[in-house]
């Protein structure tokens, strides 16, 4: 017998204005969609997506975009309303804010260095600073920033809204950043790990569109995961998730920061690969240069570059044996270099792991580059940017 749930008008109202929420918020944190993918998405009925949207778009909150094709290629959007967000990405050495309507279009951008060890409160200037500089060029006052989203380069605790690992940014460890930047700034803010957000930037702005399982892997000064599963970022149960920088390559190798030995990061980071670089290159030789050299055909910086691509692909191949992602994006500054490391990082993911995760996967090289992180952090601030 099927038991009929008897839902109250005032449940039903409830229940609707939820679902409202629902796709506003996924086309808030995603930009424009079809209907299909808004469905996909939200796990709501078509017909309920076809109803709540053709109910908002009359209401003037969505509006119908271009067509891609098809009878169901139109693109559904919001209706800018004013005001931005800001995306703020906090890195070891630099400092990074773009600004996006809440539509989703970036309308401005900008990026600064940072000394190493900068500290919080020299940071929260700086930040200042630069909002200021950004309101001026696109004629925007301060109180028009909705919402910070903000990535930072370390494992988070989301709970505690702190820093995990005091290792990476020590200038930022052991405080509440979102509380902190907001008595700063005025504005409020939200937080995660860059590689979370590298993902969520390349899933909604970049080559990552389209996937439901995606692992972002970010080849810097450090190494870190972002995984997407099931559409969602996937953070482990203390925000630990993806540290596929600290799996052992070689348990008698060089001691990493972490206090394990011959961790992937310890072989394979860019102060890694310089520092194995330096007694032929010199210590003043930067990645840029190697891969330059490699290009041009110089043997030792082939190799150091090619051995650098098959460490990552027997740390990635243990993952992908795990996840199963459709697609494994390489983002970061060691990306710059192309086939010469992804070539044999592909040949060794083949080798080593299992026929049936990679037969279908796909490998890309991120499409953002290093604005990944900053467009991430943007996407972050729209999902939190509540709409009138
Ligand atoms: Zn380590």
């Amino acid at each position: 017998m099927v038991r009929r749930i008897e839902v109250s008008g005032g449940s039903q109202q409830a229940l609707r204005s939820l679902n409202e929420q629902r796709i506003i918020e996924s086309l808030a944190e995603q930009g424009e969609m079809t209907q299909a993918q808004i469905a996909r998405r939200t796990s709501l009925a078509a017909s309920t997506v076809s109803n709540i949207v053709s109910e908002l778009v009359e209401q003037g909150t969505l509006e119908r975009k271009k067509n891609l094709g098809g009878p169901h290629g139109q693109l559904i959007g919001l209706i800018p309303t004013p005001g931005v967000v800001a995306g703020i990405d906090v890195g070891k050495r630099h400092l990074t804010i773009a600004f996006s309507n809440l539509a989703h279009e970036v309308i401005a951008e900008q990026q600064i260095d940072l000394p190493l060890g900068h500290e919080v409160a020299d940071d929260l200037k700086r930040i200042e600073k630069l909002l200021n500089e950004l309101c001026n060029r696109a004629d925007l006052d301060r109180s028009e920033i909705h919402t910070i989203g903000m990535a930072i380069p370390a494992p988070i605790d989301l709970e505690q809204r702190r820093i995990s690992s005091a290792q990476v940014m020590p200038g930022w460890a052991g405080i509440d950043i979102p509380s902190t930047v907001e008595e700063a700034l005025g504005i409020p803010t939200f937080i995660d790990n860059d590689a979370n957000l590298g993902a969520v930037g390349e899933r909604v702005w970049g080559v990552g569109q389209g996937y439901d399982d995606l692992v972002y892997i970010k080849v810097s000064d450090g190494i870190g995961a972002g995984l997407v599963l099931n559409g969602r970022i996937y953070r482990g149960a203390d925000g630990a998730a993806g540290e596929i920088g600290h799996t052992t390559i070689d348990d008698s190798g060089v001691l990493c920061r972490c206090g394990n030995r011959g961790c992937l990061e310890t072989v394979v980071s860019v102060p890694a690969i310089l520092q194995l670089a330096s007694p032929i290159f010199g210590a003043e030789i930067t990645i840029a240069d190697l891969i330059d050299q490699a290009r041009s055909g110089n043997t030792g910086a082939l190799r150091l570059l090619e051995d650098g691509g098959r460490y990552l692909g027997i740390a990635l191949s243990n993952m992908v044996n795990i996840l199963n992602p459709r697609a494994v994006i390489l983002g970061g500054t060691l990306a710059e270099a192309g086939d010469i490391l992804s070539q044999p990082l592909h040949t060794v993911l083949k080798r080593y792991a299992v026929h049936g995760a990679v037969e279908n996967l796909e490998f890309k090289r991120a499409q953002l580059g290093v604005r990944s992180n900053v467009l991430g952090a943007v996407s972050l601030a729209l999902e939190h940017t509540p709409r009138v």
